[in-house]
């Protein structure tokens, strides 16, 4: 028997059925895609381009006059050369000098006023040795360029970024970390690099070789001169099966140590806190990638870029759009989201798909690492700290990070618990001051949770509150100026913290 469809021979109950249905689903999807809709309109700007003459940084708020940029050459002989000039040449004339890798430090630790900039981009050749376990590469190569370079080779970076927007020499003078499930910051993967100090001569660093200059350039913010190339360990790709657990936030901790500590298969983990107002943080998205056998899904451009761009840059808008992404984040990635997926494929996201591209305003990161004990205190309070400051939190993530025992300026002195956050800030000089005394309280809410704060983002902390986090700091200055006298090397970083003239700079933004 066949039927007719058309609405014509439907009965009169059907047509009502029908049309109530339409205009509900209407009803329910005009907000949110009349919001995702302005969203996109709002989301044209262009980054601005910045004057020659100048240099700035990924805040955006560092525009700082220098006196050039140096671009080192690609062919190794001619860069070594150059570039041992080039030192010899900035003593002579009095410039310091620093040096840049893909510049998303905050803090004008790629810049010093008036100085040359050594930019590492260039420089980005790469090999892998015949037992595919130690990588060679050249300090400025991007992860985006290294992970489909290992990807042919059925290798995997062992610890990196959650994105792969940075240089191997940036990270590894920040001592980057991720969410490779308790794995120690990035030092911990480093075999060997070499370095070329402020007087020109190269060394090579390892932990039995150069060992003091080994750990203090790990982390060192390019104040012991310039690495080179970085020899890495890296581990083989993997297939990874996604689990994911929507918790209260008070049941976020029982669920991570029954549902995801011990597995012995579980290699990369994040957890995402709703940032949905009150009240703040109360729910959490834990996820787990689990390592599964079978074929290893190959890399590809990654999927709903603009939706996710759409959703995540209207959550800056609104409570509303907060919301929404909770939601679509909660309810409907799962549904969409690739079942199984490479470890490369997790690592090789761009952090322009998430930029902020506006000239009025841009994106800060702040990251905190807690002991476990200081966690729930430390969230507790966040809960107050960022509402009294009126700033626009866009994104909490929580991940693990294991004990590092190769760097000096360690911020992982002990197995931590890290919260990266971004906020969206208005370019304004209220916006900054705002921010500022925001970060100043969230530092001392970790410290008094026997936490400590990541080096890499804006100078908010005190010289008080940075020597607090890092004791070992005045050391750390100390044996710089031992290995670079002149001071030859230095950044907006080490103006501000690594003189004692500095410390009377804590009440400019
Ligand atoms: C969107 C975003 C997400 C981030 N996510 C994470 C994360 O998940 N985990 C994490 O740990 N960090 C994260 N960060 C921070 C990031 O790891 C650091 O800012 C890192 O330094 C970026 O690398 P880069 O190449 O941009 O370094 P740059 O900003 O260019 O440089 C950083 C420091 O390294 C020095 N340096 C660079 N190259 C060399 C070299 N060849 N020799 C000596 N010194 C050098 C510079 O002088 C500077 O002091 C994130 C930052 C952003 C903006």
């Amino acid at each position: 028997m066949t039927r007719n469809w058309s609405p014509k021979f439907w009965s009169r109950r059907t047509r009502w059925i029908v049309a109530f249905v339409v205009i509900v689903s209407v009803i329910i999807s005009a907000r949110p895609v009349w919001h995702l809709w302005r969203a996109v309109q709002r989301d044209h700007g262009a980054l601005r381009e910045i004057p020659s003459g100048f240099a700035d940084d990924a805040s955006r708020l560092n525009l700082t006059k220098i006196n050039r940029v140096w671009d080192i050459p690609q062919d190794t002989e001619q860069a070594e050369r150059q570039l041992a000039e080039l030192l010899v040449l900035a003593r002579r004339e009095r410039l310091p000098v620093s040096i840049a890798g893909a510049r998303h430090s905050m803090g004008g630790h790629t810049i010093c006023p008036d100085g040359v900039v050594i930019n590492m981009r260039p420089f980005r050749r790469m090999r892998l040795n015949d037992a595919k376990d130690r990588l060679h590469v050249q300090a400025g190569a991007l992860w985006e360029e290294i992970i489909p370079f290992l990807d042919e080779q059925g290798r995997s970076v062992a610890v990196m970024q959650s994105n792969n927007s940075f240089s191997v020499g940036g990270s590894i003078s920040v001592n980057c970390h991720g969410w490779q499930f308790d794995r120690p910051p990035i030092a911990s993967t480093v075999e060997s690099f070499r370095l070329m100090k402020a007087d020109g001569n190269i060394v090579t660093c390892r932990r039995s070789e150069n060992a003091d200059l080994f750990s203090l350039a790990l982390g060192g913010y390019g104040l012991f001169g310039v690495i080179l190339d970085v020899e890495l360990r890296v581990v083989p790709n993997a297939r990874y099966r996604m689990e994911q657990f929507l918790v209260s936030a008070d049941d976020a901790l029982p669920t991570y140590d029954h549902q995801v500590r011990d597995r012995p298969d579980v290699e990369m983990v994040y957890a995402r806190m709703s940032i949905v107002p009150n009240p703040l943080f109360r729910e959490v998205l834990l996820t787990a990638f689990i390592r599964e056998e079978g074929d290893i899904p190959k890399l590809h451009d990654p999927d709903h870029a603009k939706l996710h761009r759409a959703i995540f840059r209207g959550s800056a808008e609104s409570d509303y759009g907060k919301e929404l992404r909770w939601t679509a984040e909660t309810k409907l990635q799962p549904w969409i989201a690739q079942k199984s997926v490479s470890r490369n494929q997790l690592l090789n996201e761009k952090v322009a798909v998430l930029q902020n591209r506006s000239a009025t305003s841009t994106d800060i990161l702040h990251e905190y690492f807690l002991p476990r004990s200081g966690i729930v205190g430390f969230v507790d309070e966040m809960r107050s700290i960022v509402p009294k400051h009126r700033c626009n939190l866009l994104n909490v993530t929580v991940r693990s990070v294991n004990e590092d025992h190769d760097s000096f300026l360690r911020y992982a002195d002990q197995r931590v618990i890290a919260f990266v956050m971004l906020f969206q800030q208005p370019i304004t000089a209220e916006a900054e001051t705002r921010m500022q005394a925001m970060t100043r309280s969230l530092i001392s809410c970790a410290l008094s949770h026997g936490g400590r704060y990541y080096l890499p983002y804006r100078l908010h902390a005190t010289s008080e509150q940075f020597h607090q986090a890092y004791p070992q700091a005045a050391r750390f200055f100390e044996h710089k100026r031992q290995h670079d006298p002149d001071e030859l090397f230095q950044n907006q970083f080490s103006r501000r913290y690594g003189h004692i003239a500095s410390q009377s700079s804590d009440n400019n933004p």
